[in-house]
């Protein structure tokens, strides 16, 4: 017998069928005999709906009463889930966030998980009442209603299955599992049966959209052994796990592509201490996330700096330096239409050569590269936008990752 934590994304409830199908899933877990809990999301449409209406009535919302806003479309999920699953004949109740309680900050529209008082729940569990959770809520120290941040069931799902010691966390969506790249773009790309956490962190953030960054790093910290798989299909999904369960580790793992990105330069700064920390920190102060970073060499006594940030915060991005920018400078210029694409592998620890094979392969294809980063377990490069397909298909090539 083991505890289950099962998630059901937005396509995976989107219908009554569906939620009718989930439930028969559901039920197959119990008829094993194990204790199972199931986080679900609002049906598919009805978050960004919902956030709408909110647009509608207040541009600048109240964040606590978007939140009492959003959070309703997983409460409709979990009630009707426990209705089909004790139309089936299995023991099901909902829980809202704050009746377990799901407690969180304060931060409303992008709240926190602190902790999860699940002894109530996990009592039930253990009599065999299976427990429907809403996720992307819980409750702030305000008393009110918390949501998460978009696609914070899966966080809840993590969490919850941290806090009541679960021994799998099966996260259910409408891709088959973690891909070598995206499937729609290289068709040739692969389904991991592994991936660790730290890969799947870096996939995650750069832009593969499968799983919640948030949720990645939970599993990461509580060791959480998460699942991604189908629920349109039987077929074995992708584990996110320790590095010690992969056996045969590859050098790449992924290529993860991110089109969310922006590029700023700012030529001919004069070149003198403190030019980083005159831009950088204004950045920062206003909250604006600056990703790659590059200084090139000063010949004249004058540098030319260049950074990324995402897209939506350029023009935010370029106000800010203008308005704070104490050292002289000739001009800036920014471009839209980049992309970054970085290939992961924790394999690369232990080998050189990996950045070598990309630049090779992007230099093949006549592909130019605005900047380059690297970290253990990754290389990323700035390209020109309209290459993104081009240059996801020869690096999957290139570090032989094509299905045969
Ligand atoms: N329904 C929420 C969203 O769309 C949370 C989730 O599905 O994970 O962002
Ligand atoms: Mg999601």
């Amino acid at each position: 017998m083991a505890r289950i934590v099962q998630k059901f994304g937005g396509t995976s409830v989107g219908d009554i069928d569906r939620i009718k199908n989930v439930a028969l899933r559901v039920k197959a877990e119990v008829d094993q005999g194990n204790e199972v809990a199931v986080v679900v999301s609002a049906m598919s449409g009805v978050t960004n709906q919902l956030v709408e209406y909110c647009s509608q009535v207040a541009p600048m919302h109240d964040a606590r009463e978007y939140d009492m806003i959003v959070s309703t479309g997983e409460q409709v999920t979990s009630g009707l889930l426990s209705l089909a699953l004790q139309e089936l004949g299995v023991q099901a109740r909902s829980w809202a966030g704050w009746q377990i309680p799901m407690i969180t900050d304060n931060a409303h529209g992008k709240a926190r998980i602190l902790e999860i008082k699940g002894e109530e729940l996990v009592r039930r569990m253990k009599q065999g009442q299976v427990a429907i959770v809403a996720g992307f809520q819980g409750i702030g120290p305000d008393n009110r209603v918390t949501t998460l941040g978009r696609g914070g069931s899966d966080t809840t799902a993590v969490a919850l299955a941290a806090a009541i010691n679960a021994d799998r966390c099966d996260i259910y969506t409408d891709v088959e599992g973690i891909y070598t790249t995206d499937p729609r773009i290289v068709a040739v790309a692969k389904k991991l049966n592994k991936i660790t956490y730290e890969e799947m962190l870096e996939m995650a953030s750069l832009g593969a959209k499968v799983l919640q960054t948030r949720s990645v790093e939970m599993a990461m910290k509580h060791r959480v052994r998460v699942q991604v798989l189908s629920s349109f299909s039987d077929a074995p999904g992708t584990l996110v796990c320790d590095e010690d369960e992969i056996v045969e580790k590859e050098l790449v793992s992924g290529i993860a592509y991110s089109r969310d990105e922006a590029k700023v330069t700012i030529l001919g700064v004069e070149d003198q201490p403190g030019i980083a920390a005159g831009i950088f920190g204004p950045l920062a102060d206003a909250n604006i996330n600056v990703d790659m970073i590059v200084q090139n060499a000063s010949e004249d006594g004058t540098t030319d700096i260049t950074f990324t940030t995402s897209r939506a915060e350029l023009e935010r991005a370029l106000k800010v330096i203008k308005d704070n920018m104490q050292i002289p400078y000739r001009s800036i210029n920014s471009d839209k239409s980049v992309v970054k694409i970085s290939v992961v592998g924790v394999g690369m620890r232990s080998h050189a050569g990996v950045a070598q094979t990309m630049f090779t392969a992007l230099a093949d294809k006549k592909i130019n590269i605005h900047i380059i980063s690297t970290s253990e377990i990754k290389v990323s490069v700035l390209i020109s936008e309209d290459y993104t397909e081009l240059a996801l298909r020869a690096l999957h090539t290139a570090y032989g990752l094509d299905a045969a």
